[in-house]
């Protein structure tokens, strides 16, 4: 199938479908950008603003990081609310460093390297009032506990394909709405990467414009992404969710039998990802590499002042599920010196 034939072009009308189904956008411009969620930033920082606009990025953890500098580079002046690693930044401080300058708030919805999701209540409004664009990396909650894109007042967002939604990776699912898009309209300038010009690259997608020739549009990967959500939408979104937050409770559940401590408190935790403490003593690179090669199970590695003291779970798509849970619990025992079964009792009995 080449990218230009116009059965394709129905099957990204029925991709673009797809993906305001699972964002809850009513977007028109709700696509797929051809590379991984790490793009999302750049795609932000280029198309929506300009050198010298005031950008407010909250940060507590490593994604965060990267999207304030992602707008340093394209001459923006960042404002950085810090929060504590493991925490999410309390919407009223994200709100309060807007004043009447800001044209931009981002915060990353899902941090993946501390575990945690960042409250959203009162982000869109105080941001439509101020003037600014809300803007949001969903790429580890997309899919795996509610987004909530329109009643959220999001301007634009991203995501990846691999977490979540369960697809290999190669895809960035992206979304814009009016307030965002206008923003496009009045640049002084057209945006510095003619790859990353989403004009261009809605011109292919859009309908109306529909095969305007920008990039090869990865047609494999647009045939997975389609499956993909096809799966979703079938268990059902709000399913999905629910499934998520099961295994999430049953893995801490398991995990607080041995005293191994979260990162994240339950009120602010991010269901798909768990940044497990190693207790005293134990080093968590040790650990990871021994689950790895003895047990085949892959675990993430701690970032910055939690590298060798952390070991991060995924239980996303596919893996957020009981057996899962299970089996790391079973083949954590043995190196941390436990007895499985009290461990495995408790998670299956948070689960339900
Ligand atoms: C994984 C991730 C990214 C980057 O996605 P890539 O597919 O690695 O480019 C960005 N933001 C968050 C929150 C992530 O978890």
């Amino acid at each position: 199938m080449g990218h230009m034939d116009p059965a394709f072009h129905e099957l990204t009308q029925a991709v673009s479908e797809q993906l305001r189904a699972v964002f809850r956008t009513e977007n028109p411009c709700t696509i797929a950008l051809p590379a991984t969620g790490g793009s999302g930033p750049a795609v932000f920082a280029d198309n929506f603003v300009e050198e010298g606009d005031r950008v407010v990025v909250g940060i507590c953890g490593v994604f965060g990081e990267r999207m304030a500098q992602a707008f340093e580079r394209v001459g923006a002046e960042v404002v950085r609310v810090e929060g504590e690693w493991g925490r999410d930044i309390p919407p009223a401080e994200l709100t309060a460093a807007l004043g009447p300058e800001a044209s931009v708030l981002a915060v990353v919805h899902g941090e993946t390297s501390t575990g945690v999701v960042q409250e959203m209540d009162g982000l869109g409004a105080a941001c439509r009032e101020a003037g600014a664009i809300l803007l949001v990396d969903c790429v580890t909650s997309l899919g795996g506990m509610p987004v909530e894109i329109d009643e959220w007042g999001v301007d634009a967002a991203f995501a990846g394909t691999q977490k979540c939604l369960n697809c290999p990776p190669g895809l960035a699912p992206f979304t814009a709405g009016p307030r965002a898009l206008e923003r496009l309209e009045e640049r002084s300038r057209p945006p510095g990467s003619w790859y990353l010009d989403l004009s261009l690259i809605w011109a292919w997608w859009d309908p109306e414009t529909r095969g305007a020739y920008h990039h090869t549009v990865p047609v494999n990967s647009i045939y997975g992404l389609h499956e993909a959500l096809r799966l979703i939408l079938d268990e059902g979104l709000e399913a999905r969710w629910e499934r998520h937050e099961r295994a999430h409770r049953a893995m801490r559940a398991g995990l607080a039998v041995w005293d191994i401590g979260v990162l994240a408190p339950p009120e602010c935790a991010l269901w798909p990802l768990i940044a497990a403490l190693t207790p005293e003593g134990v080093d968590a690179d040790a650990l990871r590499s021994q689950l790895l090669q003895e047990q085949d199970i892959e675990t993430a590695a701690g970032f910055g002042q939690f590298a060798g003291r952390m070991f991060r779970i995924g239980l996303m798509g596919a893996s957020a599920r009981l057996e899962s849970v299970e089996f790391l619990l079973e083949a954590l025992a043995d190196p941390l010196g436990k007895d499985p079964g009290p461990a495995i009792e408790a998670a299956r009995e948070a689960f339900g």
